[in-house]
């Protein structure tokens, strides 16, 4: 192991049993054999049992063990028996959520967990990660994890980020120099020649010979140390949790209170005791988390169907409340299929069939456009950035064969593409000269040429020059298309090339490509638009191409502006923030500008989204409440950094997930609202008796069974709502405001009000035929269907049309359902005797069921005359 960091490439190599062809199948088995997998140990996760247990910290669940010992003291065997099995069950059912909804975040964020290079008998693959072996060729680029430790072999000026390891947020340079010093002399940020599991590239390009996978990594060896992140609990999560807090107080209180008066009026002890019993179970709303947790996590399944997979599960409910979406153009807003249209040279405007080989300009323009290039097209199969696949296809058209040209004029050494200084360069051997080409954005290209050629005469650059190479770009750029200068210079200096080389360059001219919209981004701006939510185009690219872009797909409107990443700049954060609203593109933009682009809307007080593919852009993902990262060309820092992930790299993917994000959303809330209307019924109906000195209308057995099985069937219902329209012709929602607002109360009560009104009323019918068993009965029958009813009431917000009434199969299946489960307890021996039920007479039947219809006229209704008197 010692000595692994001092090897030379060719001992490498030897020492590996590889060659720089990489692996064969066999190898990699033997090397998997004899090395192991690539799998770091995995961050102990608590076991089931304990999972089991903690379903038993919530202080509602000790409210029902109370209520079970009184029964059990009251000699109510059977009533003790249904609350303990219901307390267990609702452990059981806990844990089995539980451990489903990490299973389902685990197969989600395996969907978009890190992949590798590697090279394999001799060609590049893209594998897992965990399919990496000890002995294979990685291939590294900027934005790439590395996977496995090894030696560094091949280095383009590879600057690797070892933060996870060192600690140290500063880039190492990496090469395949060997160290003179031992092992034990170096710190790991030393050891210029060994790149690190765990640490990422921010620059340049490189090959590693992997030396070690898995445990034995150095990242490895401490792995067992860190914690593996938890999910946190999401926003609304923590609300509910707070406000069950609050309501088993309550509870308490008011079960204290009822027993009180029970005592006062003179009732038996045991009477008192069962109508506060009974108040407190009406009270729980013991299927709530459970809900709210079953619909966060079919939500995330919906969102990864259509395409956006979340990372995090808070995101889903962030994603709601979005007001801004800050996009990348290339590829997101665009097709990101460049074909080149026109050149510009010598004062020339040309088609993109239409150069000149026979002249020595053209020709050059176009073996630099392959030269300084490294993407590959072959039989049909495309490898490399969409911009110099366009350059390849240019030469295409020419019959120049892009391996041929680069086997030619041999590449010497590489200055990679970087969008902060938006240009790339090569050295290559042209006959007996080594000359650098340059590509990138005239804009900085100008600062870099002091020459510019014509015909075959390399002159100084002079202003007339300048005037109409910009004239060029700009007449270009107004026709939304993507311009690249081309330059170059010989380079007699020994070694290679570093970044202030990029210097004294001669023009050779300009290149424009296009790259259309996506056909389904105008229709996806305008959705945005019509809910509230203000997209802006952020785009390296220059301002005039992006202006035509913006303003085809319709993001740059009439009062629009389109601004440079160096104008904003010279802005204090103030005077960002004030000028935000109006910019609706942002050109030559550099990931510094998106954070702080990112931290102005949200300073005004908006939830932003902000896409990102680079390995630069995962701060400002970090920051934007919903980072999301491009999964096709978006680099492994980004995905990591991202809190989704787009698996078509496509805009309107975006506003897809955020139309279902306010779907979940309001779906939850609903399921919320039929849940707690329905307890506050039982409440209502519990008070109402005491108050009038009546014997309690229901046994807590009746209850439990109202709130643990037959409410939770039209709660699931609600939260499988599908989208409806309109939820995206309404403004953002205001992520501040709380679930359980003074409207959302509001609604609760009044809607309890009617439900515990039947109730009521059938507990008094039940009473007057002088049995007290039937009056039970009645009550608690008519409190069970009407809340299963009252699923409908709670799926939309607006009146139920007879198109929605049956457009969810779920909830006319969950009345079904529920309808079953009572008539059980209503006429099967056995659970008649467990849940005291009395015989009831058809007539009665009949009774049950037409109060029980009532909340649904009386909501419906109580809608109908809100829409037509505008209250609110
Ligand atoms: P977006 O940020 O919307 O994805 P973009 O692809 O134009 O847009 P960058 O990739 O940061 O953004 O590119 C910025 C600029 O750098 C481009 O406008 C172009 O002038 C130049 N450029 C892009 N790709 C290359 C490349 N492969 N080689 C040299 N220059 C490039």
């Amino acid at each position: 192991m010692e000595k692994q960091y001092k090897w030379s490439r060719e001992e490498a190599y030897e020492r590996m049993g590889t060659a720089e062809r990489g692996l064969d199948p066999g190898e990699v088995e033997g090397s998997r054999n004899a090395h192991g997998a690539n799998r770091l140990p995995e961050a102990k996760r608590p076991s089931v049992a304990v999972v089991f247990l903690s379903q038993f910290k919530d202080f509602l669940v000790w409210i029902l063990l109370v209520a079970a010992g009184i029964s059990a003291a009251m000699g109510k065997m059977e009533s003790t028996l249904v609350i303990v099995a219901v307390v267990i069950l609702n452990a059981v059912l806990g844990t089995v959520q539980h451990v489903k909804a990490e299973k389902s975040i685990q197969s989600l964020k395996a969907l978009s967990s890190p992949n590798a290079k590697v090279l394999r008998e001799g060609l590049k693959q893209e594998i897992p990660s965990a399919e990496v072996v000890v002995g294979d060729l990685l291939l590294l680029e900027a934005g790439d994890f590395v996977g496995a430790d090894g030696r560094v072999v091949e280095s383009n000026s590879l600057q690797v980020n070892e933060s996870a390891l060192t600690g140290e947020s500063v880039s190492v340079e990496k090469s395949v120099e060997a160290l003179d010093g031992g092992r034990e002399e170096v710190s790991l940020g030393d050891r210029v020649n060994m790149a690190f599991s765990g640490s990422h590239v921010t620059y340049g390009r490189g090959m590693v010979l992997v030396t070690g996978v898995g445990e034995k990594t150095e990242i490895g060896k401490i792995a067992l140390l860190l914690e593996q992140a938890k999910e946190k609990e999401t926003p609304l999560q923590r609300n509910l949790d707070a406000f069950g807090k609050k309501l088993a107080f309550l509870i308490l209180l008011i079960s204290g209170l009822v027993f009180g008066l029970s005592l006062y009026r003179g009732n038996p002890l045991m009477d008192a005791l069962l109508f506060a019993i009974s108040l407190a179970v009406a009270a729980i709303p013991e299927a709530l988390s459970s809900i709210v947790t079953i619909v966060l996590s079919l939500g995330t399944r919906k969102l990864a169907q259509e395409n956006a997979i979340v990372r995090k599960l808070h995101s889903v409910e962030s994603l709601g409340s979005v007001s801004v979406i800050c996009s990348d153009k290339t590829g997101t807003l665009t097709q990101n299929k460049m074909t080149v249209q026109k050149l510009y040279f010598d004062g020339r405007m040309v088609e993109a069939g239409g150069l000149d080989l026979a002249r020595e300009l053209e020709r050059k323009l176009l073996l630099s456009s392959i030269l300084c290039n490294d993407a590959v097209s072959d039989e049909g199969k495309q490898i490399g950035d969409p911009t110099e696949i366009a350059l390849v296809h240019l030469g295409d058209l020419y019959g120049m064969d892009e391996l041929e040209a680069r086997k030619r004029h041999v590449r010497l050494a590489e200055l990679p593409f970087d969008s902060d200084r938006k240009l790339m360069s090569t050295l290559n051997q042209v006959d007996d000269r080594r000359v650098l080409f340059t590509k990138g954005a005239l804009d900085v290209m100008l600062q870099r040429a002091t020459h510019v050629q014509v015909r075959e005469r390399i002159r100084p650059i002079g202003p007339d020059d300048l005037r109409a190479m910009e004239e060029a770009n700009h007449s270009l750029s107004d026709q939304g298309l993507r311009v690249l200068a081309f330059a170059c210079r010989e380079f007699p200096e020994q070694g290679a090339p570093a970044l202030e080389d990029e210097d004294g360059l001669t023009l050779l001219g300009l290149v424009a490509m296009m790259d259309p919209p996506r056909l389904e981004s105008a229709q996806a701006v305008a959705d945005c638009v019509r809910a509230g939510i203000k997209p802006v185009m952020i785009t390296g690219d220059h301002k005039v191409t992006a202006s035509a872009i913006a303003r085809q797909i319709g993001i740059l409107r009439e009062g629009d502006k389109a601004v440079e990443g160096a104008e904003i700049e010279h802005l204090t954060d103030q005077e960002l923030r004030e000028r935000v609203p109006e910019i609706s593109v942002y050109a030559r933009v550099s990931p510094e500008h998106k954070i702080r682009i990112v931290q102005a809307w949200q300073d005004l007080g908006h939830v932003v989204a902000m896409t990102g593919d680079g390995v630069n852009d995962a701060p400002a993902l970090k920051r934007a409440d919903i980072g999301i990262a491009m999964g096709i060309a978006g680099t492994e820092v980004a995905k990591d950094a991202a809190s989704m992930v787009l698996m078509d790299d496509n805009f309107s993917t975006i506003v897809k997930a955020i139309g279902n994000g306010r779907s979940i959303y309001g779906n939850i809330k609903n399921a919320v609202k039929f849940l707690l209307s329905g307890n506050t019924a039982g409440i209502l109906t519990v008070l109402a008796a005491s108050l009038a000195g009546l014997p309690a209308p229901f046994a807590p057995v009746h209850l439990l069974f109202i709130n643990l099985l037959t409410d939770s069937l039209p709660a699931i219902a609600i939260g499988l709502e599908p989208a409806h329209g309109h939820l995206m012709e309404a403004p953002p929602r205001d992520a501040k405001k709380p679930i359980l607002d003074r409207a959302f109360g509001m609604e609760v009560l009044l809607e309890g009000l009617v439900i515990g009104a039947v109730t009521l009323a059938a507990y008094g019918v039940g009473l007057s035929t002088g049995s007290h068993g039937v009056a039970m009965t009645m009550a608690f029958a008519t409190l069970s269907l009407s809340r299963l009813v009252h699923g409908f009431n709670c799926r939309m917000d607006p009146p139920l049309g007879l198109r929605q009434f049956f457009g969810n199969a779920y909830s006319l299946l969950a009345v079904g359902l529920g309808v079953l489960l009572l008539l059980g307890v209503l006429q099967v021996g056995f659970l008649r005797r467990m849940f005291e039920v009395a015989d009831l007479s058809g007539g009665q039947y009949l009774l049950v069921a037409g109060l029980s219809l009532l909340p649904l006229l009386v909501v419906q209704a109580g809608k109908r005359l809100r829409n037509l008197f505008g209250w609110s």
